[in-house]
């Protein structure tokens, strides 16, 4: 049994004293990585919730930024032989942050988050109708270049999702969710032609999927997130697979049981599948030998919380020559909003990924990189690099 929470972080106590400070997360530590600091590190940041929560250290902005500049990769905890629940500490911390700098913070960057977090992603016509602004701006160059914003299709966006099969038949889901929807519709629309040739056409959810809340939890806004995980959770009903093709919002989705505590949530989380992982449990998929080279980089949040990167090899294999990278999986720099709040960080983070990714293409020039998170595909094709998801790679290797 776990021990009450008593500080001003209300962590669990067990989970909190878990760490006994061996470093070997250290190396799996991008913020450590690339600044070599200890309060830049897994270990560190632990102290420093230590200090706070159980010897009444102030919540104040030097403990912010140690808190801030963690991408909440979760790679540490793959790494941990202790078990530190390092991603539940975080989560934890940045919710009594977000509680605490509520009273705090400058007004312009409380209206900022209230505007994102409250307004636009709950609402995804909102969402979508901001995107068609931000294409038209695009087309005008009134985007500035350093904005981690990818070029927005006016024709996707004018071509709405369609399955033509209704949600309460179907025999999978395919959850779109928010950004991904607004600015990566093709990536859907090739899960679904991939999907198709593997077996079931997918149905759409229903009302409510507008935001799986992923982007919530970890900016600490945990009663906004658990407010979209009971829409989201009523918009699929029955016992269908849940299909996830951003693996940030799957690994949120798959979380459900813990963010709500309740057997309906519990029950919902475990439909869940990433798009690798469902489509590997279809058996062969009708493809071509590609004959072309891919390099696989496995986003966190399917590498270290889903734990199913393995699947993107598998069902990449008979169309792709598939890659490693040498740096053990280590995280890339876009952690969902990271790379707009951290962008240095996150700019560093990102050399060392580009590096390993050219060192695993070796000569290839026209090697490509697989990424199964937006969020991923987005930060490193902003540095020059041919991202696909493996849906769109599948999408063009299909037979006929
Ligand atoms: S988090 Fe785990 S691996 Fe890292 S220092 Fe603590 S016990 Fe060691
Ligand atoms: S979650 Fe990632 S960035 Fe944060 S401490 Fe762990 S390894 Fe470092």
């Amino acid at each position: 049994m776990s021990a009450q929470a008593h500080g001003i972080l209300d962590l669990d106590e067990d989970e909190l004293v878990a760490c006994v400070a061996c470093g070997l997360c250290l190396p799996h530590c991008p913020t450590y990585r690339v600044t070599g600091l200890e309060t830049a590190s897994p270990r560190g940041r632990i102290a420093a919730m230590q200090a706070v929560d159980l010897h009444g250290a102030p919540l104040d902005a030097t403990f912010e930024r140690y808190m801030e500049e963690c991408v909440q990769c979760r790679g540490c905890e793959a790494a941990c032989p202790s078990s530190v629940p390092f991603g539940h500490l975080m989560e934890g911390a940045r919710a009594a942050l977000d509680e605490h700098r509520r009273r705090t913070r400058p007004w312009a960057r409380r209206a900022a988050e209230w505007l994102g977090y409250r307004v636009v992603l709950p609402r995804h016509w909102l969402l979508v109708a901001l995107s068609w602004l931000l294409a038209l701006a695009q087309r005008v160059r009134l985007v500035p270049a350093r904005l981690p914003v990818p070029r927005i299709s006016l024709r996707s966006l004018a071509r709405p999702l369609r399955t033509g099969v209704p949600g309460e038949s179907a025999d999978a889901f395919l959850f779109p969710g928010c950004v991904m929807d607004a600015w990566q519709r093709d990536t859907h629309r090739a899960a679904v032609r991939v999907m198709a040739a593997a077996g079931p056409l997918p149905g759409l959810p229903g009302r409510g999927a507008d935001c799986c809340g992923a982007l919530h939890t970890h900016a600490g806004r945990v009663d906004d997130a658990r407010r979209l995980a009971r829409r989201v959770i009523a918009s699929m009903p029955g016992d269908a697979p849940i299909v996830v093709d951003s693996a940030g919002c799957g690994a949120a989705m798959k979380d459900y049981g813990h963010l709500l505590g309740t057997p309906e949530a519990a029950a919902f989380a475990g439909r869940v599948q990433d798009f690798s992982e469902w489509l590997e449990s279809q058996g062969s998929l009708p493809v071509r030998a590609t004959g072309r080279a891919v390099v696989v980089q496995d986003p966190c949040h399917l590498r270290h919380v889903q734990k199913a990167a393995g699947a993107v090899r598998v069902v990449l294999a008979p169309a792709y020559d598939t890659v490693d990278t040498d740096d053990d999986g280590l995280c890339c720099g876009a952690g969902g909003a990271y790379n707009a709040l951290q962008p240095e960080l996150a700019a560093d983070i990102r050399d060392r990924k580009v590096a390993a990714i050219r060192r695993a293409a070796g000569g290839r020039a026209d090697a490509l990189v697989a990424s199964a998170n937006p969020g991923c595909a987005m930060h490193l094709a902003a540095a020059g690099l041919d991202v696909r998801h493996p849906a769109d790679l599948l999408a063009e290797a299909l037979d006929g």
